[in-house]
Protein backbone atom coordinates (compact mmCIF):
# COMPACT_ATOMS: atom_id res chain seq x y z
CA UNK A 1 0.00 0.00 0.00
CA UNK A 2 1.50 3.27 -0.87
CA UNK A 3 -0.38 5.29 1.33
CA UNK A 4 0.59 3.12 4.61
CA UNK A 5 1.67 5.75 6.89
CA UNK A 6 4.89 5.52 8.45
CA UNK A 7 4.04 5.37 11.81
CA UNK A 8 1.18 2.92 11.15
CA UNK A 9 1.92 -0.89 13.13
CA UNK A 10 2.32 -1.96 9.58
CA UNK A 11 4.61 0.31 8.11
CA UNK A 12 7.08 0.08 11.56
CA UNK A 13 7.02 -3.96 12.05
CA UNK A 14 7.24 -5.30 8.62
CA UNK A 15 9.61 -7.23 7.00
CA UNK A 16 10.16 -8.48 3.39
CA UNK A 17 7.69 -11.01 2.61
CA UNK A 18 5.27 -10.65 6.11
CA UNK A 19 3.92 -6.66 4.86
CA UNK A 20 0.78 -5.43 4.85
CA UNK A 21 -0.10 -7.09 1.69
CA UNK A 22 0.16 -10.82 3.28
CA UNK A 23 -1.42 -11.22 6.66
CA UNK A 24 -1.41 -15.03 7.14
CA UNK A 25 -3.05 -16.35 9.81
CA UNK A 26 -1.67 -18.70 12.38
CA UNK A 27 -2.41 -20.17 16.12
CA UNK A 28 0.04 -19.17 18.84
CA UNK A 29 0.22 -19.00 22.18
CA UNK A 30 2.32 -17.86 24.44
CA UNK A 31 3.72 -18.66 27.78
CA UNK A 32 1.02 -17.07 29.70
CA UNK A 33 -2.21 -17.07 27.44
CA UNK A 34 -4.40 -19.65 25.91
CA UNK A 35 -3.75 -20.69 22.02
CA UNK A 36 -5.42 -17.91 19.74
CA UNK A 37 -5.69 -16.63 16.13
CA UNK A 38 -3.13 -14.60 15.15
CA UNK A 39 -1.95 -12.59 12.31
CA UNK A 40 1.45 -12.24 11.32
CA UNK A 41 3.81 -8.93 10.25
CA UNK A 42 7.01 -8.88 10.38
CA UNK A 43 8.39 -11.06 13.32
CA UNK A 44 5.21 -10.20 15.04
CA UNK A 45 1.86 -12.06 15.60
CA UNK A 46 -1.20 -10.34 16.82
CA UNK A 47 -4.04 -11.86 17.89
CA UNK A 48 -7.24 -11.32 15.79
CA UNK A 49 -8.90 -10.35 19.29
CA UNK A 50 -6.45 -7.35 19.23
CA UNK A 51 -7.57 -6.09 15.76
CA UNK A 52 -10.88 -6.49 15.98
CA UNK A 53 -13.59 -4.86 17.40
CA UNK A 54 -15.44 -6.62 19.93
CA UNK A 55 -19.04 -4.99 18.74
CA UNK A 56 -18.40 -6.88 15.09
CA UNK A 57 -20.18 -9.61 13.51
CA UNK A 58 -16.12 -10.48 12.99
CA UNK A 59 -15.78 -11.36 16.28
CA UNK A 60 -16.98 -14.66 17.54
CA UNK A 61 -15.23 -16.04 14.12
CA UNK A 62 -12.11 -14.79 15.62
CA UNK A 63 -12.21 -15.25 19.07
CA UNK A 64 -10.95 -18.54 18.89
CA UNK A 65 -7.62 -21.03 18.48
CA UNK A 66 -7.85 -21.41 15.40
CA UNK A 67 -9.04 -20.61 11.98
CA UNK A 68 -12.46 -23.64 12.73
CA UNK A 69 -15.10 -21.08 12.80
CA UNK A 70 -13.80 -18.68 10.26
CA UNK A 71 -13.10 -22.21 7.70
CA UNK A 72 -17.49 -22.17 8.37
CA UNK A 73 -17.51 -18.83 6.74
CA UNK A 74 -17.61 -17.55 3.71
CA UNK A 75 -15.41 -15.47 0.94
CA UNK A 76 -17.24 -12.36 1.48
CA UNK A 77 -16.81 -12.86 4.97
CA UNK A 78 -13.32 -13.25 4.75
CA UNK A 79 -12.54 -10.55 2.57
CA UNK A 80 -14.34 -8.23 4.90
CA UNK A 81 -11.91 -9.16 7.49
CA UNK A 82 -8.76 -8.93 5.49
CA UNK A 83 -10.35 -5.63 4.52
CA UNK A 84 -10.55 -4.63 8.23
CA UNK A 85 -7.27 -6.31 8.81
CA UNK A 86 -5.48 -4.10 6.76
CA UNK A 87 -7.58 -1.26 7.88
CA UNK A 88 -5.94 -0.98 11.65
CA UNK A 89 -2.72 -2.04 10.99
CA UNK A 90 -2.25 0.72 8.73
CA UNK A 91 -3.71 2.84 10.87
CA UNK A 92 -1.52 5.39 12.54
CA UNK A 93 -4.07 5.83 15.52
CA UNK A 94 -3.88 2.25 16.47
CA UNK A 95 -0.03 1.69 16.22
CA UNK A 96 0.79 1.93 19.96
CA UNK A 97 -2.28 -0.31 21.04
CA UNK A 98 -1.03 -2.94 18.34
CA UNK A 99 2.81 -2.87 19.20
CA UNK A 100 1.86 -3.19 22.86
CA UNK A 101 -0.67 -6.37 21.93
CA UNK A 102 1.97 -7.78 19.43
CA UNK A 103 4.50 -10.61 20.64
CA UNK A 104 7.65 -11.61 18.86
CA UNK A 105 7.55 -14.71 17.17
CA UNK A 106 10.31 -15.61 19.17
CA UNK A 107 8.19 -15.98 22.21
CA UNK A 108 5.32 -17.76 21.11
CA UNK A 109 4.76 -21.07 20.37
CA UNK A 110 3.04 -22.19 16.70
CA UNK A 111 0.37 -24.88 16.55
CA UNK A 112 -1.68 -26.37 13.87
CA UNK A 113 -3.56 -23.27 12.09
CA UNK A 114 -6.81 -25.47 11.46
CA UNK A 115 -8.39 -28.80 12.15
CA UNK A 116 -7.68 -30.78 9.01
CA UNK A 117 -11.19 -32.22 8.16
CA UNK A 118 -10.21 -34.78 5.01
CA UNK A 119 -6.88 -34.36 3.23
CA UNK A 120 -6.93 -35.69 -0.78
CA UNK A 121 -3.22 -35.36 -2.40
CA UNK A 122 -3.45 -35.26 -5.69
CA UNK A 123 -0.43 -35.61 -8.46
CA UNK A 124 -1.20 -32.86 -10.62
CA UNK A 125 2.58 -32.00 -11.90
CA UNK A 126 2.74 -33.67 -15.56
CA UNK A 127 6.87 -33.43 -14.66
CA UNK A 128 6.53 -35.35 -11.80
CA UNK A 129 4.15 -37.48 -12.46
CA UNK A 130 6.18 -38.48 -15.91
CA UNK A 131 9.77 -38.87 -14.00
CA UNK A 132 8.02 -41.47 -11.34
CA UNK A 133 6.19 -43.41 -14.59
CA UNK A 134 9.98 -43.50 -15.92
CA UNK A 135 11.39 -44.58 -12.81
CA UNK A 136 8.88 -47.17 -11.49
CA UNK A 137 7.35 -48.44 -14.50
CA UNK A 138 10.26 -48.28 -17.44
CA UNK A 139 8.82 -50.77 -19.76
CA UNK A 140 5.17 -48.70 -20.13
CA UNK A 141 4.63 -44.83 -21.15
CA UNK A 142 5.47 -42.55 -18.49
CA UNK A 143 2.07 -41.39 -18.50
CA UNK A 144 -0.70 -43.43 -17.78
CA UNK A 145 -3.96 -42.91 -20.09
CA UNK A 146 -6.11 -41.32 -17.67
CA UNK A 147 -3.39 -38.67 -16.49
CA UNK A 148 -4.81 -35.96 -18.94
CA UNK A 149 -8.03 -36.68 -18.33
CA UNK A 150 -8.76 -35.93 -14.76
CA UNK A 151 -6.59 -34.90 -11.67
CA UNK A 152 -5.10 -37.93 -10.30
CA UNK A 153 -5.35 -38.30 -6.26
CA UNK A 154 -6.21 -40.78 -3.61
CA UNK A 155 -7.54 -39.87 0.05
CA UNK A 156 -4.82 -39.23 2.44
CA UNK A 157 -4.58 -39.48 6.30
CA UNK A 158 -5.96 -36.20 8.29
CA UNK A 159 -4.74 -37.07 11.66
CA UNK A 160 -0.97 -37.73 10.30
CA UNK A 161 -1.02 -33.40 8.75
CA UNK A 162 1.45 -32.13 11.26
CA UNK A 163 2.13 -28.08 11.74
CA UNK A 164 6.39 -27.31 10.45
CA UNK A 165 8.94 -27.84 13.21
CA UNK A 166 7.33 -31.68 13.87
CA UNK A 167 9.76 -34.42 13.87
CA UNK A 168 9.25 -36.89 11.48
CA UNK A 169 10.17 -40.49 12.58
CA UNK A 170 11.25 -42.98 9.83
CA UNK A 171 8.32 -45.04 9.12
CA UNK A 172 8.39 -48.61 9.34
CA UNK A 173 6.41 -51.09 6.67
CA UNK A 174 6.95 -53.74 4.01
CA UNK A 175 9.84 -53.02 1.40
CA UNK A 176 10.75 -54.75 -1.63
CA UNK A 177 13.37 -56.98 -1.84
CA UNK A 178 15.12 -59.22 -4.67
CA UNK A 179 13.95 -62.64 -3.93
CA UNK A 180 10.32 -61.06 -3.93
CA UNK A 181 9.92 -61.82 -0.27
CA UNK A 182 9.16 -58.41 1.45
CA UNK A 183 11.23 -57.41 4.60
CA UNK A 184 9.89 -55.38 7.19
CA UNK A 185 12.10 -52.86 8.86
CA UNK A 186 12.73 -48.55 8.67
CA UNK A 187 12.85 -46.93 5.55
CA UNK A 188 15.41 -47.19 3.71
CA UNK A 189 14.04 -45.01 0.87
CA UNK A 190 12.60 -41.82 3.09
CA UNK A 191 11.99 -38.71 0.80
CA UNK A 192 10.24 -35.49 0.65
CA UNK A 193 7.59 -34.34 -1.75
CA UNK A 194 7.71 -29.98 -2.24
CA UNK A 195 3.55 -29.50 -2.65
CA UNK A 196 1.46 -26.17 -2.45
CA UNK A 197 -1.38 -27.34 -0.24
CA UNK A 198 -5.28 -25.64 -0.33
CA UNK A 199 -7.26 -25.03 2.62
CA UNK A 200 -10.81 -25.70 2.42
CA UNK A 201 -14.08 -23.65 3.67
CA UNK A 202 -17.69 -22.83 3.12
CA UNK A 203 -18.78 -26.08 3.37
CA UNK A 204 -20.62 -27.30 0.29
CA UNK A 205 -22.57 -30.24 1.87
CA UNK A 206 -24.08 -31.40 -1.71
CA UNK A 207 -20.70 -31.12 -3.13
CA UNK A 208 -20.08 -30.25 -6.65
CA UNK A 209 -18.18 -27.09 -7.00
CA UNK A 210 -17.77 -25.78 -10.18
CA UNK A 211 -14.88 -24.42 -11.39
CA UNK A 212 -16.45 -20.82 -11.16
CA UNK A 213 -16.75 -21.50 -7.34
CA UNK A 214 -13.37 -22.01 -6.64
CA UNK A 215 -12.52 -18.93 -5.23
CA UNK A 216 -15.09 -18.94 -2.68
CA UNK A 217 -14.29 -22.30 -1.44
CA UNK A 218 -10.38 -21.48 -1.30
CA UNK A 219 -9.78 -19.82 2.09
CA UNK A 220 -5.43 -19.87 1.52
CA UNK A 221 -2.38 -22.14 0.46
CA UNK A 222 0.30 -23.45 2.85
CA UNK A 223 3.85 -24.74 2.02
CA UNK A 224 3.06 -28.92 2.12
CA UNK A 225 5.57 -31.46 2.56
CA UNK A 226 4.41 -34.49 1.62
CA UNK A 227 7.38 -37.35 3.31
CA UNK A 228 6.98 -40.85 1.30
CA UNK A 229 8.43 -43.89 2.10
CA UNK A 230 9.78 -44.82 -1.54
CA UNK A 231 10.38 -48.74 -0.80
CA UNK A 232 7.25 -48.86 1.07
CA UNK A 233 5.22 -46.78 -1.68
CA UNK A 234 6.93 -49.14 -4.14
CA UNK A 235 5.53 -52.42 -2.74
CA UNK A 236 2.25 -51.60 -1.66
CA UNK A 237 0.98 -49.02 -4.19
CA UNK A 238 -0.83 -51.71 -6.56
CA UNK A 239 -3.66 -51.59 -7.66
CA UNK A 240 -5.10 -49.18 -5.30
CA UNK A 241 -2.41 -46.44 -4.89
CA UNK A 242 -0.67 -45.26 -2.15
CA UNK A 243 -1.51 -45.87 1.36
CA UNK A 244 1.57 -46.36 4.42
CA UNK A 245 4.10 -44.75 2.27
CA UNK A 246 2.24 -41.80 3.24
CA UNK A 247 0.32 -41.37 5.87
CA UNK A 248 2.74 -41.63 8.52
CA UNK A 249 3.37 -37.55 8.02
CA UNK A 250 2.45 -34.41 5.83
CA UNK A 251 4.43 -31.31 7.22
CA UNK A 252 2.76 -27.46 6.75
CA UNK A 253 3.52 -24.44 7.56
CA UNK A 254 2.31 -23.07 10.36
CA UNK A 255 1.45 -19.77 8.23
CA UNK A 256 -1.86 -19.87 6.01
CA UNK A 257 -1.14 -17.02 3.40
CA UNK A 258 -4.71 -16.07 1.97
CA UNK A 259 -5.69 -16.56 -1.54
CA UNK A 260 -6.80 -12.92 -1.97
CA UNK A 261 -2.64 -11.77 -1.03
CA UNK A 262 -1.80 -13.55 -4.38
CA UNK A 263 -3.94 -11.78 -7.13
CA UNK A 264 -0.81 -11.00 -8.63
CA UNK A 265 0.49 -14.29 -9.39
CA UNK A 266 -2.11 -16.11 -10.65
CA UNK A 267 -1.04 -17.45 -13.68
CA UNK A 268 -2.65 -19.62 -16.87
CA UNK A 269 -2.11 -23.33 -16.41
CA UNK A 270 0.45 -25.23 -18.81
CA UNK A 271 -1.34 -25.38 -22.57
CA UNK A 272 -4.13 -28.01 -22.32
CA UNK A 273 -3.68 -30.27 -25.38
CA UNK A 274 -6.09 -33.01 -24.43
CA UNK A 275 -9.68 -31.80 -24.98
CA UNK A 276 -11.44 -32.25 -21.30
CA UNK A 277 -15.02 -32.95 -19.41
CA UNK A 278 -17.28 -29.86 -19.24
CA UNK A 279 -16.32 -29.80 -15.45
CA UNK A 280 -12.55 -29.82 -15.87
CA UNK A 281 -12.60 -27.72 -18.91
CA UNK A 282 -11.03 -24.50 -18.05
CA UNK A 283 -10.62 -22.48 -20.93
CA UNK A 284 -12.76 -19.26 -20.09
CA UNK A 285 -11.97 -19.76 -16.68
CA UNK A 286 -9.92 -16.80 -14.39
CA UNK A 287 -6.31 -18.33 -14.34
CA UNK A 288 -5.85 -20.66 -11.44
CA UNK A 289 -1.66 -21.35 -11.52
CA UNK A 290 0.45 -19.08 -9.65
CA UNK A 291 3.65 -18.16 -10.37
CA UNK A 292 5.52 -19.30 -7.36
CA UNK A 293 8.94 -20.66 -6.87
CA UNK A 294 9.85 -23.33 -4.62
CA UNK A 295 13.16 -23.55 -2.67
CA UNK A 296 13.89 -26.84 -0.98
CA UNK A 297 16.39 -26.73 1.35
CA UNK A 298 18.21 -30.15 2.74
CA UNK A 299 20.29 -29.31 6.00
CA UNK A 300 21.07 -25.73 4.89
CA UNK A 301 21.41 -26.61 1.19
CA UNK A 302 19.54 -25.47 -1.67
CA UNK A 303 18.82 -28.25 -3.76
CA UNK A 304 15.86 -27.83 -5.39
CA UNK A 305 13.54 -24.86 -6.97
CA UNK A 306 10.50 -26.33 -8.24
CA UNK A 307 7.85 -23.85 -10.05
CA UNK A 308 4.57 -24.35 -9.08
CA UNK A 309 3.54 -22.79 -12.47
CA UNK A 310 4.60 -25.74 -14.07
CA UNK A 311 1.56 -28.01 -12.42
CA UNK A 312 -0.83 -29.09 -14.95
CA UNK A 313 -3.62 -29.40 -13.46
CA UNK A 314 -5.21 -26.39 -11.48
CA UNK A 315 -6.47 -26.03 -7.98
CA UNK A 316 -9.51 -24.78 -9.31
CA UNK A 317 -9.87 -28.54 -11.04
CA UNK A 318 -8.86 -30.81 -8.06
CA UNK A 319 -11.25 -28.77 -5.91
CA UNK A 320 -14.17 -29.16 -9.37
CA UNK A 321 -13.24 -33.03 -9.51
CA UNK A 322 -12.91 -33.73 -5.61
CA UNK A 323 -16.55 -33.18 -5.28
CA UNK A 324 -17.80 -33.82 -8.57
CA UNK A 325 -19.32 -36.98 -7.72
CA UNK A 326 -21.35 -35.45 -4.44
CA UNK A 327 -18.62 -35.24 -1.95
CA UNK A 328 -19.42 -32.90 0.64
CA UNK A 329 -16.80 -29.81 1.13
CA UNK A 330 -16.29 -29.13 5.01
CA UNK A 331 -14.77 -26.51 6.71
CA UNK A 332 -11.09 -27.87 6.80
CA UNK A 333 -10.96 -29.53 4.01
CA UNK A 334 -7.48 -29.78 2.76
CA UNK A 335 -5.73 -31.05 -0.70
CA UNK A 336 -2.17 -30.79 -1.99
CA UNK A 337 -1.37 -30.70 -5.47
CA UNK A 338 1.08 -32.67 -5.85
CA UNK A 339 5.04 -32.46 -6.05
CA UNK A 340 6.12 -29.99 -7.94
CA UNK A 341 8.44 -30.50 -10.61
CA UNK A 342 9.97 -28.30 -13.89
CA UNK A 343 11.72 -29.52 -16.80
CA UNK A 344 15.06 -28.84 -15.55
CA UNK A 345 16.72 -31.37 -13.42
CA UNK A 346 17.47 -28.62 -10.40
CA UNK A 347 13.70 -28.18 -10.82
CA UNK A 348 12.31 -31.27 -9.18
CA UNK A 349 10.48 -31.46 -6.32
CA UNK A 350 11.27 -34.97 -4.77
CA UNK A 351 14.60 -36.97 -4.00
CA UNK A 352 13.48 -39.98 -5.74
CA UNK A 353 13.78 -37.21 -8.78
CA UNK A 354 16.62 -35.19 -7.95
CA UNK A 355 18.88 -38.98 -7.59
CA UNK A 356 16.32 -40.56 -10.29
CA UNK A 357 15.61 -43.30 -8.13
CA UNK A 358 19.02 -43.19 -5.90
CA UNK A 359 21.20 -44.14 -9.16
CA UNK A 360 22.74 -40.37 -9.56
CA UNK A 361 23.52 -39.29 -5.74
CA UNK A 362 23.19 -35.29 -4.90
CA UNK A 363 26.61 -34.03 -4.25
CA UNK A 364 26.16 -31.47 -0.58
CA UNK A 365 28.62 -28.88 0.45
CA UNK A 366 29.32 -30.82 3.46
CA UNK A 367 30.86 -33.46 1.21
CA UNK A 368 28.30 -35.98 1.66
CA UNK A 369 26.98 -37.79 -1.26
CA UNK A 370 23.04 -37.72 -0.79
CA UNK A 371 20.42 -39.94 -2.44
CA UNK A 372 17.52 -40.49 0.63
CA UNK A 373 16.62 -38.73 3.66
CA UNK A 374 19.29 -40.56 6.92
CA UNK A 375 18.44 -39.62 10.44
CA UNK A 376 18.85 -36.01 11.53
CA UNK A 377 18.50 -34.69 8.15
CA UNK A 378 16.57 -31.20 7.84
CA UNK A 379 14.50 -30.17 5.05
CA UNK A 380 13.37 -26.55 4.67
CA UNK A 381 10.40 -25.42 2.01
CA UNK A 382 10.55 -21.86 1.00
CA UNK A 383 8.53 -20.20 -1.56
CA UNK A 384 8.13 -16.40 -2.50
CA UNK A 385 5.29 -14.59 -4.51
CA UNK A 386 5.15 -11.04 -6.20
CA UNK A 387 2.51 -9.06 -4.20
CA UNK A 388 0.26 -6.56 -6.04
CA UNK A 389 2.13 -3.33 -4.11
CA UNK A 390 5.51 -4.43 -5.59
CA UNK A 391 6.39 -5.73 -2.39
CA UNK A 392 7.78 -9.55 -1.73
CA UNK A 393 4.80 -12.19 -0.03
CA UNK A 394 7.40 -15.52 1.54
CA UNK A 395 5.09 -17.99 2.51
CA UNK A 396 5.82 -19.35 5.75
CA UNK A 397 8.59 -21.85 6.31
CA UNK A 398 7.50 -25.92 6.16
CA UNK A 399 11.01 -27.52 8.34
CA UNK A 400 10.81 -31.33 9.28
CA UNK A 401 13.90 -33.45 10.88
CA UNK A 402 14.25 -36.70 10.63
CA UNK A 403 14.83 -38.80 13.82
CA UNK A 404 14.97 -42.49 14.28
CA UNK A 405 12.30 -44.46 14.33
CA UNK A 406 11.98 -46.43 17.59
CA UNK A 407 13.57 -50.09 17.45
CA UNK A 408 11.21 -53.17 17.83
CA1 LIG B 1 2.13 -36.15 -2.55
Amino acid sequence: MSDLPSDSFAARYATEGFGIAHLPYGSFSTSDSDTRLGVRIGEHVVALTDLVSRDSDLFPLVDQPNLDALLTSDRPTWDRLRADLQSVLSSAADAERIASAAHPLAEVALHMPFTVADYVDFYGNEFHAANVGRIFRPEQPPLLPNWKHLPVGYHGRAGTIVASGTDVRRPHGLRPEADGVPSYGPSRRLDIEAEMGFVLGSPVPDGRVPLSEADNHVFGLTLTNDWSARDIQAYEYVPLGPNLGKSFATSISPWITPLAALDAVRVAPPARDTPLADYLDDAAERPWSFDVTFEVVLNGDVVANPPFASTYWTAAQMLAHMTVNGASLRAGDFFAGGTISGPEKNQRGSFLELTWGGEEPVALSDGSSFTFLRDGDEVTLRAEAAAEDGSTIRFGECTGRIVESPTD
